[in-house]
């Protein structure tokens, strides 16, 4: 286990992407300030997770930025963050790059992120179906997360809307603690493309209904005084979260089309960080079947299907008859190009 601490030491700063650690956060956002000010609004004032696909309408709603505090101890907490220069890919790409060493999750908050790592020990560029294990300070008090990352399909988003990256991504999640069997609130960060750049709509729901006791037995036992603080959160969490995230995203969106351009420029060929279905998971036969499979023998069904929205083609295009077909040694695979930028993936 590496040593723990708040920002860089000399080790730190050997690494390739020690330049881009900046320690000055800047003042909070004035509307972040505003939305602080004038919270908590009326329970209700911001959707439920069960209605969280709202945020693929157009336009925006009547409470962009603010939390709610809810009769059943819960919390939402939504924010809102313009990324100037920054493509809604960058910040599918930040997700699946960060979450290997503390070096690099430090570079998102250098004052309040103290340790990252994924349950899986690999480093690959991926975070869908992932678990990152992280610690970071949210005001005062130090959270001890496992942040369970999911497709969006699970969040109730259409594939339409997560198959247009350039458009929009949306990065969507359960919150756990990393060692009790309890789960305790759902993040969805979507980022899309707007004149100039981005706009983050980072939305939290906590606390309350949405806690979730895993397993019973002894670890639960245990876990009953988690289980009191997470059901009726600390009073400060709701406006300590909403200063943690504005701060977190403008202070990364100022140097991230400049990290993203440095460490994805080398990538060869083909990078898949998307969601991958398997033979036995729930849908199966139903996605496979609304593809090009049901043209094929069902004895030649794939072992597993990769969602096509994360899956991108780096190499240049390349006009269609020359790549009818090519073989992937490496993952014994098959790639049926669609059109120059999607492409479906068989074992
Ligand atoms: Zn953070």
């Amino acid at each position: 286990m590496e040593k723990e601490y708040i920002g860089y030491q000399p080790q730190d700063f050997k690494t390739e992407h020690a330049p881009y650690f900046n320690e000055i956060i800047l003042p909070l956002a004035s509307h972040a300030q505003t939305a602080l000010a004038n919270s908590p609004f009326q329970p209700g004032a911001l959707p439920p997770f069960s209605a969280a696909n709202y945020l693929e309408s157009e336009g925006y709603t009547d409470l962009e930025n603010g939390y709610t505090k809810n009769a059943d101890g819960s919390i939402h907490v939504a924010v809102q963050t313009y990324m100037p220069n920054v493509t809604p890919s960058m910040w599918d790409w930040w997700f699946g790059w960060h979450g290997c060493q503390n070096n690099r999750y430090k570079l998102w908050h250098p004052k309040a992120h103290v340790s990252a790592h994924w349950e899986d020990g690999r480093d690959d560029v991926a975070y869908i179906g992932r678990h990152s294990i992280i610690k970071e300070y949210i005001g005062e008090e130090l959270l001890e997360a496992v942040i369970q990352f999911k497709s969006p399909t699970e969040f109730g988003f259409s594939p339409e809307t997560i198959n247009n990256p350039e458009k929009a991504v949306y990065i969507c999640a359960r919150l756990g603690h990393p060692t009790l069997p309890v789960d305790y609130g759902y993040l969805v960060h979507q980022v899309r493309a707007v004149t100039g750049g981005s706009e983050m709509r980072s939305r939290f729901w906590l606390g309350g209904q949405y806690v979730n006791v895993r397993k019973t037995g002894v670890l639960a036992e245990l876990a009953s005084d988690f289980l009191r603080k997470v059901r009726s959160l600390p009073k400060n969490f709701g406006p300590d979260l909403l200063k943690h995230c504005s701060e977190e995203m403008t202070h990364l969106a100022a140097f991230l089309p400049d990290l993203y351009a440095k460490f994805t420029k080398n990538t060869e060929g083909l990078q898949i960080a998307g969601n991958i279905t398997n033979q036995d998971d729930p849908g199966f036969d139903a996605l496979v079947m609304g593809t090009l499979f049901n043209k094929i023998d069902p004895a030649s069904a794939p072992t597993w299907s990769l969602n096509p929205r994360a899956f991108r083609i780096l190499l240049p295009p390349l006009p269609m008859p020359e790549l009818p077909a090519k073989k992937l040694p490496f993952v014994r695979a098959v790639i049926v190009l669609v059109p120059t930028t999607c492409a479906t993936i068989v074992c």
